[in-house]
């Protein structure tokens, strides 16, 4: 029997690649799903390769043109609208699904997922982000496994195979530093949306590229390996790594530390994710460690003032972390698109971190209402904003 897959967010950059994957598994792995939010013709096109049993367009508006475009596939059941997105991954057949949407609107899917006990390969690090204790606690209680697909985690992951009850001393969590690296303060000053997507390692949405920029990106990845491997902030050392090689490595008490390598490409991740514990086939390049001499630096929390702000969130945990999720995402779209400066974005995330009420405990409706209350606050101030 074929695994049947749900992706959600099929027409981005995890998205594609995890259809390339498929299609070189199709004697294991089939669509079952595809999901997008606005690249109607790229879902269409993708829907006639895979015949999914279903399509879901998140924006309504472009639902008929979504049913034009699928006139000729007659048994693929088309969907749209944010509800119908959150229920499809609840479908029965479903085996796996790949959470590769972009920020906290993957958040209630992934829940009904979760209780609808299906198994999670989560490249949607805002979900752990928001909301890390309440999914690692639904997980538990549905025994819906979530297998992480972020490459660092992967890494991780891969890291512990074997390890059983092995505690972990430390995380190594490796960081390509992104396009700004080696920018003064002021130079980054002056730095626009056109410089931050020019990522150095990685070909990735336009949203992660810019958190990878601010490197609120490992912020947020500091906060995902903490609730994905249950280690504390304290022992999860983040490294500038500029060659993207090492993808991340764990320290056990004994000294030993178990990395995974690879080129940077995602393939291997979304694979070993649908895979696990089994490795399958994959012609993508292999690495050559004789071309790049490996390097590792300490990051610098002051210029890269974002992955000092995760930090804090994660301190001072409860609803801290969602509020900076919403905050981090109206600040990379307005600077996505010259409404905010560079320095401008942890600002206005730290202003709002300090304005919106704190939760210690907060449900899921706390966290609808603090990401609600957080955009808003956020929102006003890039109103605000010099630029
Ligand atoms: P992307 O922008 O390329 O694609 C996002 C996909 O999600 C698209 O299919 C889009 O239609 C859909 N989507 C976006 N907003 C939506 C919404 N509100 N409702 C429904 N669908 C929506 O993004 P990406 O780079 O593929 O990243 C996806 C997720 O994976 C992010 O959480 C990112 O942090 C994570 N991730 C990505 C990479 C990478 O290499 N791209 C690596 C690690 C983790
Ligand atoms: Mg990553």
């Amino acid at each position: 029997m074929k695994q049947q897959i749900c992706i959600l967010g099929s027409t981005g950059s995890i998205g594609t690649q995890a259809l390339d994957v498929i299609e070189s598994h199709s004697d294991r792995y089939e669509v079952y799903a595809l999901t997008a939010n606005n690249r109607v013709e790229l879902l269409a096109e993708q829907a006639h390769k895979f015949h999914p049993a279903a399509v879901v367009i998140a924006n309504e508006q472009h639902y008929d043109r979504l049913k034009e475009l699928l006139a000729d596939e007659p048994d693929i059941k088309i969907y749209a609208g944010k509800q119908a997105l959150d229920e499809i991954v609840e479908a029965d057949p479903i085996d796996m699904v790949l959470t590769a949407m972009v920020g906290f609107a993957g958040l209630p899917p992934t829940i009904r997922a979760i209780k609808a006990h299906k198994k999670i390969c989560l490249a949607n690090k805002e979900t752990l982000v928001v909301a890390g204790e309440l999914i690692c606690q639904l997980a538990i209680e549905n025994h819906a496994p979530i297998i992480p697909v972020d490459s660092e985690h992967s890494a991780i992951f891969q890291s512990l195979v074997g390890e059983g009850d092995n505690e972990i001393e430390k995380i190594l969590l490796t960081a390509s530093g992104g396009p700004f690296r080696t920018f003064t303060h002021e130079q980054m000053e002056h730095v626009k949306a056109k410089d931050a997507l020019r990522h150095p390692t990685w070909d990735m949405g336009a949203k992660i590229t810019i958190d990878s920029a601010t490197m609120m990106n490992k912020g947020f990845e500091v906060i995902e390996a903490k609730w994905l491997f249950d280690v504390p902030a304290d022992k999860i050392q983040v490294l500038v790594h500029p060659q993207s090689i090492v993808h991340s490595a764990v320290q056990f008490r004994d000294g030993a530390v178990k990395a995974q390598l690879g080129i940077p490409d995602m393939h291997l991740p979304i694979l070993y994710a649908f895979s696990f514990p089994e490795r399958l086939t994959l012609s993508q390049p292999r690495l050559d460690l004789f071309k790049t001499p490996l390097e590792f630096f300490e990051p610098d929390l002051q210029r890269f003032r974002c992955l000092q702000l995760a930090f804090d969130a994660i301190h001072k945990g409860g609803n801290v972390p969602c509020v900076l999720n919403a905050a981090n995402e109206i600040v990379n779209r307005a600077f996505l698109e010259d409404r905010c400066g560079f320095h401008e974005m942890s600002d206005i995330i730290a202003r709002t971190m300090q304005r919106v009420a704190f939760i210690k405990n907060p449900t899921y409706e706390d966290y609808l209402a603090t990401d609600a209350e957080a955009r808003k606050v956020a929102g006003e101030y890039v109103s605000q904003a010099s630029m």
